[in-house]
């Protein structure tokens, strides 16, 4: 029997498939409505969200999302945001902003183990497209030895899961690395035009 996505939002918040729930103080569920054609798919949730706001792309992650949204004129209620893995991935960090943790990437272990979630949230969203921000959430849908460096702005459609992928940098990425800057804006162009042409 298909379930609604409140009542998925509720198991995945019991979730304990993986260790990252010993460490977590919430699970992160996605956000959005199912009417949304646009679903946007992050790494994994930080500490903003993981410690004060309890939903996806806040804090840092928040600005660049506004800053994303505005440049290819949507607001954040047409996108449904979600993240590969759904418990913030930590390590130990006395540099931490939020308590004595910094985030990380999550493992591969961990990824498969949040699978499930993500397979249910595109089961029953059936977006038109997925633009991925980084190689996380490309590598989810592609495979482990995907290459963001050859795979970026550039759409395809994925057969398994009947949607076109958009895969993006991620946008703290370019921060750290300022030569993905002119490489990042113009695949954003290239989104917006995608946008344009095919919703
Ligand atoms: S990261 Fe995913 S699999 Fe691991 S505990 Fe959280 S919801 Fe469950």
């Amino acid at each position: 029997m298909d379930i609604s996505l409140n009542e998925l939002r509720q198991q995945m918040r019991l979730c304990t498939n993986c260790s990252l729930w010993e460490t977590r103080t919430q699970v992160i569920t996605g956000q959005g409505t199912l009417g949304a054609k646009l679903m946007l798919l992050g790494e994994a949730p930080g500490g903003h969200e993981d410690l004060v706001s309890g939903q996806a792309f806040t804090g840092e992650a928040g600005h660049q999302l506004e800053e994303f949204l505005q440049f290819i004129n949507l607001e954040r209620n047409q996108i449904y945001l979600t993240n590969t893995v759904k418990c913030r991935p930590t390590r130990p960090s006395d540099r931490g902003r939020y308590g004595p943790y910094a985030n990380r990437r999550p493992k591969v272990s961990e990824i498969k183990a949040c699978s499930y979630w993500l397979d249910q949230e595109l089961k029953l969203l059936s977006p038109q497209l997925v633009i991925t921000l980084g190689t996380v959430p490309l590598s989810r849908i592609l495979g482990e030895n995907t290459s963001l460096k050859e795979r970026h702005g550039v759409p395809f459609f994925s057969e398994p899961y009947r949607t076109w992928i958009f895969p993006l940098f991620h946008p703290a990425a370019v921060i750290y690395n300022q030569k993905l800057k002119p490489l990042y804006w113009a695949d954003l162009n290239r989104l917006r035009d995608f946008l344009q042409s095919q919703l």
